[in-house]
């Protein structure tokens, strides 16, 4: 799946920044964002052990582990994204989206139950 997607296979790069990663957890600046529990990208709240560390550009696409490039976010959130970056998260929504409109112009009487 995803096959348009070029991934960075830089074995290097990402032991590095998975490596950082960890350090940049137990700083302050990220304790305090655990521990206030807020998702970044849903931004509901949620107990510290649903949330990770997420690279905002993945790091098997060349995403480094600084501030600027880490955000909180759910588990859920964190699965839906994978090796995506922002550009190609916007695509995927309006992809989604214009998906949807069509099926619900082909069937208005839709329930949705049907996926
Ligand atoms: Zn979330």
């Amino acid at each position: 799946m995803d096959e348009w997607i070029e991934i960075e296979r830089d074995e290097r790069h990402i032991k590095r920044e998975r490596a950082k990663a960890r350090e940049l957890r137990n700083t302050p600046y990220f304790r305090d964002l655990f521990a206030k529990g807020i998702c970044r990208y849903c931004g509901q709240k949620f107990p510290k052990e649903e949330l990770t560390l997420d690279h905002i550009v993945p790091v098997a696409r060349g995403g480094r582990s600084t501030k600027g490039n880490m955000v909180v976010c759910c588990r859920s959130c964190n699965q839906a994204k994978k090796y995506l970056t922002p550009a190609e998260m916007i695509l995927r929504a309006a992809e989604m989206k214009e998906n949807a409109f069509q099926e619900n112009n082909n069937a208005p009487h839709s329930d949705g139950a049907e996926q």
